[in-house]
């Protein structure tokens, strides 16, 4: 990316943070969302003991938006907004077609899409299909970097084999994503956070996104780690080698911020809750800001347009603003510099320009 782009960017994030700044402290909206989210499946094949979407909380499968809609949805949705990153907030988006083809769409419009997935759905294929139509982060979760824990933990044997073939394939393309490997801080794998970034890079990864567990599911009382002071002194030195190397996606302050919630402190970090610019589009059509609030319309009935400057978006605008939950601890609510955000863009958008 070159550096008129560059300014550019930054240009466009600074207008943005003014307008959505005049949207906290008017009471009306004056920004639009910059990051939407598809639930194009709420199907994945496995069982993490951390997982909302089954076990505690399963989602319904349901009837809903599919192949053309989505399509149709994200042509609108460019027309609206012009540049935006597309997310998935799918169990397993690659559990069917239409995420791909999402991608592929988005592609061909020029959105940029980012995804995060268990990697036992892909194969060479689809793969080379996500790299073609420019997707630019692909980021595996995994739970450790031993096979048979990773493998408990999602309930599934042979999902670490799975994941880690997917990976290394999509590291062999010849034009790919920034890959990533997504973990969460858990009692199976803090002993070996340290050692995770340079087995990730030697598996063709280009970085760990480190990731605290929530408090919310019951499911995952066993999986807080015991040895309190054991965690804290591996993420200080994780902290220490971001500082110093490559490897490590997060920021030292949402480290520092990971490492605070590890050692207690319950309280959001400061900021307001990310959702204030995010719209999530369910399979059945519903439409909400934050997933843990009722939907604030539904696209079968009004366009997101529509239902963005609507006076249930505003209200759930307000309580969003308002909200001092850590349901996604720190992910929601820290709000980092903005350095650390156009950095943070930068791999998202420059790569296939
Ligand atoms: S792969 Fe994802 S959606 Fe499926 S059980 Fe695991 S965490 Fe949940
Ligand atoms: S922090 Fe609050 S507003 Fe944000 S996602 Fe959680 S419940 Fe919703």
């Amino acid at each position: 990316m070159g550096l008129s782009s560059k300014i550019a960017l930054a240009s466009r994030l600074a207008a943005y943070n003014v307008c959505s700044a005049a949207t906290r402290f008017s009471g009306s909206v004056w920004h639009k969302p910059k990051r939407i989210f598809f639930e194009t499946s709420r199907t994945c094949g496995l069982r993490c003991s951390q997982c909302d979407r089954w076990g505690a909380q399963p989602r319904p499968a349901v009837s809903g938006l599919a192949g053309d809609d989505w399509l149709r949805l994200l042509s609108d949705t460019r027309a609206w907004l012009g540049q935006f990153f597309l997310y998935f907030h799918s169990a397993e988006p690659f559990a069917d077609e239409d995420s791909l083809r999402v991608v592929e769409e988005a592609g061909r419009l020029g959105v940029y899409t980012a995804c995060t997935t268990n990697g036992t759905m892909l194969d060479r294929e689809k793969i080379a299909r996500l790299c073609a139509a420019g997707l630019r982060r692909l980021s595996f979760s995994f739970d450790s970097m031993q096979a048979a824990v990773h493998d408990r933990n999602r309930g599934v044997p042979g999902t670490y084999e799975k994941a880690l073939s997917s990976l290394r394939t999509a590291a062999a393309m010849p034009s790919r994503p920034l890959l990533q490997v997504a973990t969460i801080v858990t009692e199976l794998n803090w002993r070996e956070l340290l050692r995770m970034p340079a087995w990730a890079l030697s598996n063709g990864a280009d970085e760990v996104n480190f990731q605290p567990l929530q408090p919310r599911s019951e499911a995952c009382s066993g999986l807080w780690p015991a040895d309190q002071a054991g965690v804290l002194r591996q993420l200080d030195a994780l902290l220490e080698l971001r500082l110093r190397g490559r490897g490590v996606a997060n920021s030292p302050e949402y480290l520092g911020a990971v490492r605070n919630y590890y050692a207690g402190d319950r309280r959001p970090p400061g900021g307001t809750c990310a959702r204030s610019h995010s719209l999530i589009v369910e399979k059945n059509g519903d439409v909400l800001l934050c997933p843990y609030m009722p939907p604030v319309g539904n696209v079968r009935q009004a366009g997101l347009a529509e239902i963005w400057s609507s006076p249930q978006a505003a209200e759930a605008m307000r309580r969003i603003h308002a909200c001092r939950d850590i349901c996604r601890v720190y992910a929601c609510h820290f709000t980092p510099g903005f350095t650390e955000r156009l950095r943070s863009f930068l791999p998202l958008v420059g790569r296939k320009e």
